[in-house]
């Protein structure tokens, strides 16, 4: 299949190509947009046969559900059985936004869509092109991450090209994305509020609107036996190829750290790779003997990280680094969504120092 690639102004989407797009999806075919977070795959999230063929351009295992992408609070109605009154507070403080909220689903949205559950993942994206793409398209889109499943989620139209050019009808190039993490998911359809993925709507932020909200202990307890509530968080993600460990503790000790097992990994022969701050670049320029040495940000400013972080990550799969290090960021605030990818990238090998 030929992959339309279109690229689109953000401020004022030309539409003509928007109109475009709605129309392969309403005809069942599917189109990458961006949105403020990552990239989605969208596909229209009532027809059966486009969820289907979401799963099958991703490989992506079928029982991990799509978000559900509406461009009105009014279309919660339609796919939504119960709409409970935090979820109401909830759109008001976060919608259109980087929130996406768990509900009973109605019989107008397939299992297809909901990977066989009863839920629905619901989200009002806030980029312009996203509400403008899923206006034309009917109103519904479903859409994960527009990666291959198990590489980094695509912040750049280049790298879901990389991963899914000829295998869609079109991708929809709006530039890098603004915040870089996929959104944060609450899960509504039980008694109290539960966060089940964290993101750029922080849990602080979610208690000062719902006054209490818990948090699926699954996220970061990797011992825990119980299964992850939102399936995704089951399979491994976000992974980069090379082996990536994280190592914490005191500043000057993780960068020795960091530096010595460079070196090290040097001389058994291996590609290395650093995920920097902007603070510690120096350093490892002149000590660590890494190939490839990156500053992911600051740590003075947290959104400049979770930005960078997979394109940096995706920069050394094309570099063939085999083996990174990283350093750790804050458990506090956006830095709980940044470890928390950092974490399933680096398949929970941790170093304390
Ligand atoms: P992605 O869009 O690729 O970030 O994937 C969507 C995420 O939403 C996955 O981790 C799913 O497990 C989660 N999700 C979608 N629908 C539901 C649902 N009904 N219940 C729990 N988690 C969900
Ligand atoms: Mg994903």
């Amino acid at each position: 299949m030929e992959t339309i690639l279109i690229k689109v102004n953000r401020e004022k989407p030309e539409q003509e190509s928007i109109a475009r797009a709605g129309k392969i999806i309403r005809d069942g075919g599917l189109v990458a947009f961006p949105t403020e977070t990552v990239y989605g795959l969208g596909g229209d999230a009532l027809n059966p046969a486009s969820s289907r063929r979401i799963y099958e351009a991703k490989g992506r295992p079928s029982d991990n559900p799509l978000i559900v992408h509406i461009c009105q609070w009014e279309s919660m109605n339609r796919i939504a059985r119960r709409i409970p009154e935090e979820a109401k507070k909830l759109a008001d403080a976060f919608w259109p936004g980087p929130l996406t909220m768990i509900l009973p689903k109605t019989d107008s949205v397939p299992k297809e869509t909901t990977g066989g559950l009863d839920t629905v993942a619901v989200r009002f994206p806030s980029d312009r092109i996203a509400q403008e793409f899923i206006r034309a398209s009917g109103g519904f889109v479903a859409a994960p991450s527009a990666n291959t499943s198990g590489r980094p989620s695509p912040t750049l139209a280049r790298y879901v090209w990389e991963d899914l050019g000829g295998r869609i009808e079109m991708i929809l190039d709006g530039g890098e994305v603004g915040i870089g993490l996929e959104s944060t998911i609450v899960d509504l359809s039980g008694s109290v509020p539960m966060i089940l993925r964290p993101g750029y709507v922080t849990k602080e932020m979610l208690k000062d609107v719902l006054g209490s909200v818990d948090t699926d202990r699954t996220i970061w307890d990797q011992n825990c036996r119980e299964r992850p509530k939102a399936p995704g968080m089951r399979y491994r993600h976000y992974a980069p190829r090379g082996v990536l460990t994280i190592v914490e503790g005191r500043p000057d000790r993780v960068a020795e750290e960091i530096c010595a097992g460079s070196r090290k990994a040097k001389k058994e022969g291996a590609r290395v790779g650093i995920l920097a701050t902007d603070e510690s670049l120096e350093k490892y320029r002149a000590e660590s003997a890494a190939d490839s040495i990156k500053s992911v940000g600051s740590r003075t400013d947290e959104d400049s990280v979770g930005r960078s972080l997979y394109r940096i990550l995706r920069e050394f799969d094309e570099e063939e680094i085999s083996v990174i290090y990283s350093e750790s960021f804050s458990d506090s605030g956006f830095g709980q969504a940044i470890m928390n990818r950092l974490l399933k990238a680096a398949g929970h090998r941790v170093k304390n120092v």
